[in-house]
């Protein structure tokens, strides 16, 4: 079923092998219960606890291919939920650092990959303020849909880094990449419309 999914990511359009490896790689049942099972390998976002989604494996693919990933790299992702995501991140070798804002979701993440033998590290707070404390990053990952980009995340970017982040209204974002340059000027790439749950806190949406 995974290789399926992977085929079907292909077809997709996603041309990354890492990112298919890894894909290929993570059980992704084990994210759901064993009622909904059947949901697992199909390319489509699906609910967890808290009123959260574990991503579309899609998602997860084009998103960690616009960040541009390779080992070693220190990221920071915001919106751990499940932590699929941050399985495929951590399978393409970064250094992760990993942002939740729900404690309950995230001490069930932290549960799943202690079991399936990920480690990066795991912050309980408000990721719309970045997480300064092992700032700068070579990429930031955002994982919930922002109303603005929020400056805390730009700030903490490494000159040649690259934020992905999806940014519009509460229904409909646009991705966008921006990546700051050697002089700290910002480029801004936009790519298709995605549909993601809030980005709360302070710098996101706040309710
Ligand atoms: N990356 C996740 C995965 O692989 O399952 C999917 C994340 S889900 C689409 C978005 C997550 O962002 C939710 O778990 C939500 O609680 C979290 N979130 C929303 N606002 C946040 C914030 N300000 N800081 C950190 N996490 C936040």
């Amino acid at each position: 079923m995974r290789k399926s999914l992977v085929r079907k990511l292909r077809e997709k359009g996603i041309t990354n092998e890492r990112v298919l490896d890894a894909i290929g790689k993570i059980p992704r049942h084990w994210f759901f219960d064993d009622i909904f099972v059947e949901h697992a390998y199909q390319d489509k976002a699906f609910p967890i606890a808290e009123g959260q989604t574990i991503s579309q494996p899609y998602t997860v693919a084009f998103q960690t291919d616009l960040l541009d990933v390779s080992p070693g790299k220190k990221i920071l992702e915001i919106g751990t939920g499940s932590g699929y995501q941050a399985c495929v991140l951590v399978e393409n070798g970064v250094d992760l650092v990993t942002i939740e804002y729900k404690e309950k979701l995230s001490v069930l993440a932290q549960k799943m990959l202690k079991f399936m033998g990920y480690t990066p590290k795991f912050i309980i707070g408000d990721g719309s303020l970045g997480c300064d404390k092992f700032a700068p990053y070579d990429g930031i990952i955002v994982t919930a849909g922002a109303p603005t980009v929020p400056q805390a995340l730009v700030d903490q970017l490494k000159p040649g880094g690259h934020l992905i982040i999806p940014v519009g209204d509460r229904n409909t974002q646009r991705m966008l990449r921006l990546t700051k340059q050697s002089d700290g000027r910002i480029s801004k790439e936009e790519y298709s419309n995605f549909s993601f749950v809030p980005l709360l806190g302070d710098d996101g949406w706040r309710k």
